[in-house]
């Protein structure tokens, strides 16, 4: 059972939609099939779950809504405008609010689009990982180039703005593929693109047919080369490389994962979904047929929970902060936690500079393009 625990403020909330149509085989997220009657059923402890945590915050202002999963394009429009609907008699949302919700090209009708706008959703967030029908089968994506163009175009027809998520350092996809991925991908100009690397999670079906040796993942030089290549040719094509993994036209920059960044309090609803007060981050058990259970029983849902110690709190800030294209600054670290980070980091920090994985200007630390690249290596030296 879980403890009352109290937000002063929150300026984001995430809303988790454990449902898929069927899973793909990378991913780590957490869903189970899509089945109607029990979306009914979520609806209603969904519900539930946000009346205690109205509760549960005492500054109601919100600055970003995120509905993500899962696949929230299989909601329909009345869902989500009576959820929003709800969120609004209870908070504060100021009109530059973010709403953002997840979509796959496959549940994305025009319907639903039209619908979503007026549910207040003002921004889409769309999953295309590829242009290539041999790379869309090996992901099990059940899309297609063309369906996925329609979709952009779709999309379009209503909302300027907009994400579209691709991966990149697929098994045996040349230089020319990816370009080829890219070109189609800008030839849209998104105002929003977030760009990932195929990573193999433990407890997949891709790690263990790549375990059993069912294909293989490209070296690490040439997913640096792909990385590089993409980088250069969005700079092009006027995108700011905010985060590592995301690129930005000017105005665009998706306000919900920066505020994470940032190291703000976030709120959580539905199972798998972790909320963070500014000293205690919690999950809720991924698990729905317990939360539907605790519903029914009207009680609490299950939660892991993490007391941070300063130590923790200060790494996270630390490696949040570097994610970004603004960098670390040493004196918002003073200001927050009232420690000189000098003395708490200044050897490891200065060993990854001479290794030219962290620049520093104006008392900021940035990572470099290598740095970039090795982030992982960075932000260990945080983790003492
Ligand atoms: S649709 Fe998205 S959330 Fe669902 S299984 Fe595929 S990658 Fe995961």
């Amino acid at each position: 059972m879980s403890k009352e625990i109290r937000f002063n403020e929150a300026s984001a909330l995430y809303i988790h939609i454990p449902f898929c149509l069927s899973k793909c085989p990378y991913c780590d997220f957490y869903s189970v099939e899509y089945d109607k009657k029990r979306v009914d059923l979520y609806w209603a402890a969904l519900f539930q779950e946000l009346e205690s945590l109205i509760k549960s915050v005492d500054n109601k202002l919100l600055r970003s809504i995120y509905i993500g999963g899962g696949t929230p394009s299989l909601i329909s429009g009345e869902k989500i405008f009576a959820l929003l609907k709800k969120i609004r008699s209870s908070f504060q949302l100021p009109p530059t609010a973010e709403i953002t919700i997840e979509a796959n090209p496959l549940s994305l009708s025009e319907e639903k689009i039209i619908a979503y706008k007026r549910a207040g959703v003002n921004r889409i967030s769309l999953g295309i990982q590829s242009f290539n029908n041999k790379f869309l089968d090996f992901l099990g994506r059940n899309s297609s180039r063309e369906k996925n163009i329609d979709s952009i175009k779709l999309l379009k027809k209503y909302f300027s703005n907009y994400s579209l998520d691709l991966i990149f350092a697929l098994p045996e996809q040349s230089g020319e593929e990816f370009k080829r991925d890219l070109e189609i991908l800008s030839s849209f100009n998104p105002p929003h693109i977030s760009l990932y690397n195929l990573e193999i999670h433990e407890q997949t079906p891709f790690y263990q047919r790549l375990e059993k040796g069912e294909f293989k993942l490209p070296a690490d030089k040439i997913d640096a080369e792909m990385y590089n290549f993409a980088q250069n040719f969005f700079l092009k094509a006027g995108y700011n490389n905010y985060e590592i993994s995301n690129f930005a036209k000017s105005g665009y920059r998706a306000q919900h994962n920066y505020l994470y960044w940032r190291y703000n309090s976030y709120l959580a609803l539905g199972p798998g979904a972790a909320a963070f007060n500014g000293k205690i981050r919690y999950k809720n058990r991924a698990d729905l047929n317990k939360y539907l259970k605790s519903f029914l029983a009207d009680q609490k849902v299950e939660r892991e929970i993490n007391f941070l110690t300063k130590e923790d709190r200060m790494a996270e800030y630390c490696f949040l902060a570097l994610r970004t294209r603004a960098g670390l600054s040493l004196h918002q670290f003073y200001l927050n936690f009232k420690e000189d980070f000098n003395n708490l980091y200044r050897d490891s920090v200065d060993k990854l500079k001479n290794k030219s994985l962290l620049a520093e200007s104006n008392n900021r630390l940035y990572l470099t393009a290598k740095g970039k690249l090795l982030a992982n290596e960075v932000f260990l030296v945080f983790l003492k």
